[in-house]
């Protein structure tokens, strides 16, 4: 359609220039035509030079000879008016009606004449070509923004022609508003849909995928935190029984009783405040406040506050000065966890090192135990949420296997990782990897 309108404008375009160079080659000759027999005839009036017509001069009138049309002889000077005339391409001759005649050789000037005119013809020969190339140009040049919106428009009718929309868009908001809760794992079929269509169905499934995932692990988090919470609950509601049926004069099965609740419901507040963490975390609710300190005495507080709770064990600190920018409260919290690891998964009388680093614009803590080890199967997943190696062994020291979980969330809001190495029977190494604020 872009075509056709530019070959049709730059054809109409030709034709009017052209004319109008004919017209003005037109009018150039007749003005020198004029020119040339208006001279002619005004030398004829004062020229004296005239010569019988006659046998003897050889003088004859040709049979050509005309008059001038009845008109435009009054143009004419008088003297000449009536005459007739002969006129070739050399010469131009008057014969009079007193038997004179006059003859000029025009030949020359023709000649001069003619070279002119195919110069000016070739001039605009030239000009015509090049003005219709770059007028071509031009035309294609504007109209091709009219020529994209007329494809976009002719696009859009398509789409939107059939009852105002296309029957794949029509497939698609079916398949969407079949997706519900329960049928995350529906897809809409990439096959069945148009082309144009296809790269919105494809995101639209990645989308679904990734709800899929974090809707199931919200799930799994709920269930596994009902789980936990319900060992607690029984627990109590066993004792509570207890009481109720033998404890109620008996000193001992009450104060036996009194412990037990007393431990699990710590244990319950401890996990229902990790669970409220995870869920504020994941919330992005929970705000960092930031501060200069360093690792290196953040490491000798901890320990320091460990060995008044735990004797059981040995506690070094060592290393360099390592400054961060970060929430020291939520640091302190994350080697916590790792302290509290390395304490519950250390024999009595090991050793827990707490080691810090500064180099290469990283700061790191590391904490280090010469306990029980992390199986080689278990050490990717140790950072997931619930996940811990032995349920027995866990239940006894009380950890839900939340510990991790939260000190990685910690560690990765701060921008920093979280890293462990483990050999079991050998001991673990947790490392803290933050940006030193020296470097930035
Ligand atoms: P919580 O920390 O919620 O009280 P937890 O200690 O079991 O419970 P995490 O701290 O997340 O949970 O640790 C997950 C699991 O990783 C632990 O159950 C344990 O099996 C293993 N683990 C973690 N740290 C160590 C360690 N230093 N030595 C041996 N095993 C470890
Ligand atoms: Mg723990």
């Amino acid at each position: 359609m872009n075509k056709s309108i530019a070959r049709r404008l730059s054809r109409r375009l030709f034709w009017r220039l052209l004319g109008i160079f004919v017209s003005l080659d037109i009018t150039i000759a007749i003005i020198f035509g004029v020119s040339v027999a208006v001279y002619c005839e005004r030398q004829a009036v004062s020229e004296i030079a005239f010569r019988r017509i006659d046998e003897s001069s050889g003088v004859i009138i040709p049979e050509g000879a005309f008059k001038l049309p009845e008109p435009i002889r009054w143009i004419f000077p008088e003297a000449t008016r009536d005459a007739r005339r002969v006129i070739t391409r050399h010469s131009y001759a008057v014969y009079s009606g007193e038997g004179q005649a006059v003859f000029f050789n025009i030949g020359a000037v023709i000649d001069v004449a003619q070279g002119a005119f195919i110069a000016l013809a070739i001039c605009e020969l030239i000009t015509l070509i090049d003005k219709s190339v770059k007028n071509s140009h031009l035309i294609h040049r504007s109209l091709d923004p009219i020529w994209e919106l007329t494809q976009a428009a002719e696009t859009l009718g398509r789409v939107t022609a059939d009852a105002g929309r296309p029957p794949d868009m029509s497939a698609l908001e079916g398949a969407l508003e079949r997706i519900d809760a329960s049928k995350l794992d529906t897809r809409i079929e990439l096959d069945a849909t148009q082309t144009e269509l296809q790269g919105l169905a494809a995101a639209i499934n990645e989308m679904l995928d990734r709800i899929r995932a974090a809707y199931s692990a919200q799930i799994r988090f709920v269930s596994d935190a009902s789980h936990e919470l319900r060992t607690p609950i029984a627990v109590i509601q066993g004792y509570a029984n207890l009481l109720d049926r033998w404890g109620k004069n008996d000193e001992k099965t009450l104060q036996e009783s009194i412990d037990a609740i007393r431990a699990e419901a710590a244990s319950m507040t401890s996990l229902v405040e990790q669970l409220l963490f995870l869920a504020r975390g994941d919330n992005n609710t929970i705000e960092l406040s930031p501060e200069s300190f360093d690792l290196f005495e953040l490491a000798e507080e901890a320990a320091r506050d460990a060995r008044l709770i735990d004797t059981a064990h040995e506690y070094a600190v060592k290393g360099a000065p390592a400054v961060v920018s970060a929430d020291k409260q939520l640091i302190k919290q994350a080697v916590r966890a790792l302290l509290d690891n390395a304490t519950k998964y250390t024999d009595p009388g090991g050793l827990i090192t707490l080691r810090t680093d500064g180099k290469d614009g990283r700061a790191e803590l590391s904490v280090t135990d010469t306990g029980i080890g992390i199986p080689d199967e278990l050490l990717p997943k140790i950072f997931d949420r619930f996940v811990r190696a032995d349920e027995s062994r866990a239940r006894s020291s009380g950890g839900a296997g939340l510990g991790l979980a939260i000190a990685k969330w910690i560690v990765s809001r701060h921008g920093g990782h979280l890293e462990a190495v483990s050999r079991v029977g050998i001991g673990t190494r947790m490392t803290i990897s933050l940006k030193s604020e020296e470097k930035i």
